[in-house]
């Protein structure tokens, strides 16, 4: 549903969906129609639009040339797969058809050193940066995992500590570190928690016991800022368990 209501905010037409998977929310195009990274398709008159102009076509290519610009220029401008076909779904079924039936006769032109039929098929040897279209696929471009961030923060009721969020290693690796994302999203970063003495980490614990008459779990010193994190006692003794032997 969820994927439905940006685009029915824009269009106020529940027809119009992704011709391919995508993960909202979407980078809106700002110079012309619809979102970067995401071929728009109406599926009852099975037509995708045009970025520029947003008007609806079968296929883009030969409509492109108004704009002066080839598909690979356009894929480029609107951040799509460079192998994602510019056609609407009955077109593309019926090319993949076509290619099929024509697929035993190319075969025999798929010798090594036949120039003439690699020539168009020759990979480059740098690999282009990743577009827009291919995080949308696994809802992972930036609006799309702040959006997965801030629901998790809400769900929580606080800022997720980086070992609750299950994409943090993604976070890393876009934001530079977790702190640096919770900076990006405008979220409080958590402060080290100092650093304690081995005496002082027990003392932690016979508190606790005094104040609550049981003992502590490990669950509550990792939720609660005030104690020492259950892995410096882990550090430090081996074991929760052994730290509790210890202490008591
Ligand atoms: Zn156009």
């Amino acid at each position: 549903m969820e994927i439905l209501n940006q685009i029915t905010k824009k269009y106020h037409n529940k027809d119009i969906i992704p011709l391919y998977k995508s993960i909202p929310p979407f980078v809106d195009y700002q110079k012309g129609f619809g979102f970067k990274g995401v071929i728009l398709w109406d599926s009852i008159i099975d037509k995708i639009q045009c970025h520029f102009c947003g008007n609806w076509f079968k296929a883009l290519s030969g409509h492109l040339k108004k704009h002066s610009l080839d598909s690979y220029k356009y894929k480029e401008i609107i951040s799509l797969n460079n192998n994602t076909p510019l056609l609407s779904l009955g077109i593309k079924i019926k090319e993949e058809k076509i290619a099929s039936s024509k697929y035993q006769a190319k075969k025999k032109k798929l010798i090594k050193g036949n120039k003439k039929y690699f020539k168009h098929h020759q990979r480059k040897k740098e690999k282009p940066p990743k577009r827009l279209q291919f995080y949308n696929t696994f809802g992972t471009c930036d609006i799309q995992i702040k959006d997965k961030f801030l629901k998790l923060k809400e769900k929580l009721g606080r800022t997720p500590r980086k070992n609750e969020v299950y994409f943090h290693k993604l976070l890393t690796k876009r934001f530079g570190s977790y702190n640096k994302a919770l900076m990006a999203f405008n979220c409080a970063i958590y402060r080290k928690r100092p650093n304690y003495s081995r005496f002082e980490l027990l003392l932690f614990i016979k508190n606790f016991k005094k104040q609550y008459n049981r003992i502590p779990t490990a669950d509550n010193f990792r939720r609660n800022n005030l104690f020492p994190n259950p892995t410096t006692y882990i550090r430090n003794f081996g074991s929760w368990n052994k730290a509790m032997i210890l202490a008591l």
